[in-house]
């Protein structure tokens, strides 16, 4: 089977990484001319909105899937004329924006924080009467790792914030003074099954993920996995489709979801039965779904700028590497690692040890 990717980054290149022994074979659309998944398939190298290329992609694959939501809905809705896009159009075009996306936790009655449309600065300030400081301002649209927002805490913030994200749609949300993230990896079949996997502790540095635990028996992971049945059946989702929750006063606030495979599910490769990347596969394929089920107690850990060396993250045990093979840039996500264990003592140990040689 024939595989189109929308996006060559390293999300491209664990998905043909699981996908090549299934017998899939990958091509990654990316403008970008070092594209890392360029090694595990073939690179395209185009604009995703050139429909020439667009065209090239559909009549050489089986189905085509995205690593990534920036990319224009119009993009995905031109692709499903000639070949089958998982997800569709239609969830990713609600997934990407920001008010669809609350829109759609209110309808399904799912908690959130307390939202408005911001169109222009008197907007803002009218959703400021009604929210409240402190909130947060956020674009609608294409905000990743912490970029694309701001956080506004007394009147002062308010008086350039708008022109501050760009003048862009943007939405002000309640300020969440959250215990905790979460997050829920969930992957729906393309006939309706869904299966998820525990739920995950994140932690972010400067607003990127830094580090993740998975669960054990998590109470809210049945009250989670609601939540994104609800997501996933509305949408008719096929693929893996990531929730992050804030956990507030013993319960859950939906925060955003990530139409694609998620950073925070990276620990799945080593630490699940079937890893998220070979479950999205398994789902856009039409294939039957594998177990969810953690195998021991895992963790991940990016590696932000830089990689450590090798030979010191080896030389911890059950301790797994991952190199994009990206160039090394500052708020970059270039590796991880994902830390394994038979407890959950012994692997908080372990992410001791890998964060003091990300010290040095
Ligand atoms: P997001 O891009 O929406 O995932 O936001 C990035 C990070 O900013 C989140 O992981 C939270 O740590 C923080 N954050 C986002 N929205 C809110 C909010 N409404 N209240 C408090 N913190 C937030």
């Amino acid at each position: 089977m024939k595989v189109g990717v929308i996006g060559g980054g390293q999300l491209g290149r664990m998905l043909a990484l699981a996908g090549t022994p299934l017998g899939m074979q990958f091509t990654f659309l990316d403008p970008a001319v070092d594209a890392c998944a360029a090694v595990v398939g073939e690179h395209l190298l185009a604009d995703y909105d050139s429909p020439t290329h667009l065209e090239q992609l559909a009549q050489s694959v089986d189905l085509v899937t995205f690593e990534f939501e920036s990319v224009p809905a119009e993009t995905v809705a031109f692709l499903e004329q000639f070949v089958p896009v998982y997800p569709s159009a239609h969830a990713l075009r609600i997934a990407r924006d920001r008010w669809f996306e609350k829109s759609m936790f209110k309808e399904l009655g799912i908690p959130s924080t307390e939202f408005a449309d911001v169109l222009s600065q008197a907007d803002l300030e009218s959703a400021v009467a009604q929210i409240g400081l402190p909130a947060v301002l956020k674009t609608r649209t294409l905000g990743y790792d912490g970029k694309g927002q701001k956080v506004l805490r007394e009147p002062a913030d308010v008086l350039d914030a708008f022109a501050y994200l760009g003048n862009v749609p943007c939405i002000l949300e309640g300020f969440v003074a959250f215990t905790g993230e979460v997050s829920l990896v969930a992957v729906r079949a393309r006939d309706g099954q869904v299966s998820c996997y525990p739920l995950v502790h994140n932690t972010h540095n400067d607003g990127i993920l830094h580090l993740s635990i998975a669960s054990h028996n998590h109470p809210l992971q049945t009250l989670a996995e609601d939540y994104a049945s609800r997501v996933l059946n509305q949408l008719e989702y096929v693929g893996v489709l990531a929730f992050e929750f804030f956990e507030v006063d013993g319960g859950l606030k939906a925060n955003e979801i990530a139409p694609r495979v998620h950073n925070s599910g990276h620990w799945t490769i080593e630490g699940a039965q079937c890893s998220q990347f070979e479950n999205h596969l398994r789902a856009v394929a039409g294939l039957p779904l594998g177990s969810t089920e953690a195998v021991g107690h895992s963790a991940m850990l990016n590696f932000i700028g830089s990689v450590p060396p090798a030979e010191q993250v080896l030389a911890i045990a059950d301790c797994h590497l991952h190199d994009y093979h990206k160039a090394a840039k500052v708020g970059r996500k270039v590796g991880h690692a994902t830390l394994r264990s038979e407890d959950a003592k012994q692997l908080q140990q372990k992410i001791a040890e890998l964060e003091a040689l990300l010290k040095n």
